[in-house]
């Protein structure tokens, strides 16, 4: 369970409605009752379930069981997709331990705005699931002219392009995999993309993927063979 403040020996917590719900509910947990939480920051608990009322319910810290894990080194960079899917990059990208999600705005991203509480909640509930003690950064969303112009410098931008690149084979160290939206990037970006030194254009095989499933592959390649 992920609890967004800082959690210490002995810290009693005292839950969300939703939280509580699930547990009390959902889960059907008793006081008493053991429960693993993480906060993004000191690691992992194991807490028990020390009062669970009708609605309410308070967790306390008894033991610290894990560091916070090592989160390798890969930003997912991905133009806005419509709702679900992004939401489903977002979860996917989550579970395969990416460490940053930078939602970058291209000429034809079909969405401008996004709701990044939402997409933040998505990823909490994937680290849940996933067993993650870490949760992805979720930055603002910036246009991809002025993500160039402020790119790392030690930083590999892995660019997926469906047009034709060299063969997507990692090499360990700070990476970031950049996907287009539904319509592509237009040539001019294009071009701006090739153009950082930085920038390695990579195919991801013969067909057209989705966005979110050129994300998922990327990421995925990339833990596999360069994943510290
Ligand atoms: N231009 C595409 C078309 O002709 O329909 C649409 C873009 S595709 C739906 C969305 C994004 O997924 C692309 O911008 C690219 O980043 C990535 N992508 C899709 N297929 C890919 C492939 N085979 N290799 C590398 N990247 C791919």
């Amino acid at each position: 369970l992920f609890i967004d403040q800082p959690l210490s020996e002995g810290a009693e917590v005292t839950l969300d409605s939703g939280q509580a719900n699930y547990l009390l509910n959902v889960m059907r947990l008793k006081a008493g009752d053991a429960v693993r939480c993480f906060d993004d920051r000191s690691g992992e608990w194991g807490a028990e379930l020390s009062s669970a009322g009708k609605r309410d319910a308070r967790l306390r810290m008894v033991r610290h069981l894990a560091p916070r894990e090592p989160v390798p080194d890969l930003w997912l960079v991905a133009a806005p997709i419509k709702r679900q899917r992004i939401d489903w990059m977002a979860e996917k990208a989550c579970e395969l331990g990416v460490d940053r999600f930078m939602p970058v705005l291209t000429r034809r991203s079909v969405v401008d705005k996004l709701n990044l509480e939402r997409l933040r909640a998505h990823m909490i509930e994937a680290a849940e699931q996933c067993g993650r003690t870490a949760l992805p950064g979720l930055d603002e969303p910036v246009k991809l002219d002025r993500l160039l112009r402020d790119w790392p410098e030690d930083r590999t931008l892995y660019f997926a392009d469906e047009t034709g690149g060299e063969r997507f084979a990692p090499a360990p160290g700070p990476a970031a995999i950049l996907i287009g939206p539904e319509g592509g990037f237009d040539p001019a970006e294009r071009a701006a993309i090739r153009a950082l030194p930085q920038a390695r254009g990579v195919s991801l095989g013969p067909r057209i993927l989705r966005a979110e499933t050129a994300a998922l592959a990327a990421a995925a390649v990339w833990m596999s063979m360069a994943g510290d």
